[in-house]
């Protein structure tokens, strides 16, 4: 599939949440967990009439972090979506959004992305690359959704064994600069323990296990 244009819209409020927002970066793991939970709870309520879509092991969302891949991915054996839900869903930056939200209230200092949900592009501030591996209870064909942030998106094709979503998350490294100084990029959410400090921190109200894995160590 070729590569589609974000709406105007989602572009500007993507540009804006990636290139003029420093403080509370790590909130994107937060975003993430809240729809893995979401996901779980719109299972659960359609396997309430259709047990086939009971999980044998149980609901979870999943926390990998593969320092050698540079990944952190978050999966959820929830709902998942459809060909057509990855493009409505993750191609138009929430229509609830918080960039609606802004213009109707503004105030001096309120700050928007740390009271509330800015969604699944929050992934841009730490990520160069995310990818959306999801398989729609009760489908065949799973999808994978892939952008690198601004300039759009692929939808292909994937392969996945169960009904859910993996996001994964390519970390931006850190870097040097051409003073030769170190610039700080995001290798802290790759390590458990921030990782762990995080979920305590935002996903404490969260009802399903959260598991945290390091593939290499
Ligand atoms: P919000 O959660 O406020 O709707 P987000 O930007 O966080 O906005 O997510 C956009 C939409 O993408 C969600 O409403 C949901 O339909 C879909 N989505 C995101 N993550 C997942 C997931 N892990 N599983 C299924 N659907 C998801
Ligand atoms: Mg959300």
């Amino acid at each position: 599939m070729a590569k589609q244009q974000f709406k105007a819209e989602s572009k500007r409020l993507l540009d804006m949440m990636i290139n003029s927002i420093y403080t509370h970066k790590e909130i994107f793991l937060r975003e993430l967990i809240s729809n893995a939970s979401d996901a779980i709870d719109k299972r659960h309520f359609r396997s309430l009439t259709d047990a086939s879509l009971v999980p044998e092991n149980g609901y979870e969302i999943r926390l990998t972090a593969d320092t050698d891949a540079r990944t952190l991915t978050i999966s959820d054996n929830g709902i998942g979506m459809t060909k057509d839900e990855l493009e409505n869903n993750l191609g138009v930056i929430a229509q609830s959004g918080s960039l609606a939200f802004k213009k109707e209230n503004q105030t001096e200092d309120t700050d928007i992305i740390g009271q509330f949900g800015v969604g699944f592009y929050a992934s841009f501030m730490v990520a160069s690359n995310v990818r959306v591996i999801s398989k729609a209870c009760g489908e065949t064909q799973a999808y994978v959704w892939e952008s690198d942030g601004a300039d759009g998106y692929t939808i292909e094709p994937g392969e996945k064994d169960s009904f859910g979503t993996d996001i994964i998350l390519t970390i931006k490294p850190n870097q040097e600069n051409e003073n030769g100084d170190v610039e700080e990029g995001y290798d802290e959410f790759l390590e458990t323990y921030r990782l762990a400090g995080l979920v305590r921190k935002y996903s404490d109200y969260i009802r399903y296990p959260i598991k945290m894995l390091m593939p290499h160590s």
